[in-house]
C-alpha cells in the first residue's frame, strides 16, 4: 500500500529516471523552489526517505541540507530523549532545534522545563512549538500555565480549548517521554479551577477518577473550568509516574 510519503518518493523516481534519460538532472529542469518543497514534503513523512532521497545525487544532498527541510522533517523515528547520541544524529538534532522544528522544540521544551528546572526556557521552547501549531506542547504548556498563577490561568485554559477542538494529545506518548527523564522540576495543581461550588460536573468527575486515555469522558463535561481541573489531575498523576 502506498503512503502518502511513498507516494511522493515515487514520484521522485519516476521525473529522475525520465529525464536522466534524456541527460538531463531532475533538479535541473524543474524549479528549485518546487524540488524544495518536494524535498521537504519528503523530509515530513519519513527521516529514512530523506536519508535515501539524499544519497541520490549530489544536487538532492543539497536540497536535503536546506533549513527548511530540517524543519519540517520528521522525528517519529528519533529517539525522544536522546541522552547520548553519535556525533552525526546529535548535529542532525541541533539543526533540527536550531531551524525550529516543532517536535525539536517541543522535546527541547520538556528536557529543559521538568529536567533540568529551567522553567522559563523550557516554556519558551514550549511556546514556540504551539506557535507553529505542535498540539502535544499545547496541551503542556496548556497545563503549565494552569498551574503557574492565577493570571496565566485563562491563557491555560484556551489552549486546552484549542486542543480539544483540533486533536487529542496522546497522553501515554507524553508519560513514556517523561518517565524516561530525570524530573527535578514539578508542577502542583494548588487548587480547584472550578469555583463554582454548585456546579454538579465538577462533583461527578471528582468522585469518578480518571484513567490515562479517558478523552472521551471529557466530552460529558460541559464546564471549561471543570475540564481543565480534570486535565491538571491527569497532568499531575502522569509526572508522579502513578
Ligand atoms: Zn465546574
Amino acid at each position: 500500500m502506498y503512503t502518502t510519503s511513498s507516494s511522493i518518493w515515487f514520484i521522485v523516481f519516476r521525473l529522475d529516471s525520465l529525464i536522466k534519460k534524456k541527460m538531463h538532472p531532475f533538479t535541473e529542469t524543474i524549479p528549485n523552489d518546487l524540488v524544495a518543497t518536494i524535498v521537504a514534503r519528503v523530509a515530513s513523512s519519513s527521516l529514512a526517505d530523506l536519508f535515501n532521497l539524499k544519497q541520490t545525487c549530489k544536487s538532492l544532498y543539497g536540497f536535503g541540507e536546506d533549513d527548511l527541510v530540517y524543519k519540517q522533517v520528521s522525528m517519529e523515528k528519533f529517539p525522544d530523549l536522546p541522552w547520548t547520541l553519535p556525533a552525526q544524529a546529535a548535529f542532525f538534532l541541533q539543526r533540527c532545534q536550531e531551524t525550529e522544528n516543532p517536535e525539536a522544540l517541543f522535546r527541547l521544551g520538556m528536557v529543559e522545563y521538568f529536567s533540568h528546572g529551567q522553567v522559563e526556557l523550557g516554556r519558551a521552547f514550549l511556546a514556540r512549538a504551539v506557535c507553529f501549531g505542535h498540539i502535544a506542547a499545547s496541551y503542556v504548556l496548556g497545563i503549565i500555565l494552569l498551574c503557574t498563577d492565577r493570571q496565566s490561568i485563562l491563557e491555560g485554559m484556551e489552549l486546552l480549548k484549542s486542543v480539544q477542538r483540533f486533536n487529542k494529545v496522546s497522553k501515554i506518548r507524553i508519560k513514556n517521554i517523561l518517565a524516561k527523564m530525570w524530573k527535578n522540576h514539578f508542577i502542583v495543581p494548588e487548587g480547584s479551577i472550578c469555583s463554582d461550588p454548585n456546579c454538579n460536573k465538577n462533583k461527578r468527575m471528582s468522585n469518578k477518577g480518571w484513567t490515562l486515555e479517558d478523552d472521551n469522558n471529557e466530552e460529558d463535561i460541559d464546564c471549561d473550568a471543570c475540564r481543565c481541573d480534570e486535565q491538571v489531575r491527569l497532568f499531575y498523576k502522569i509526572l508522579r509516574g502513578s
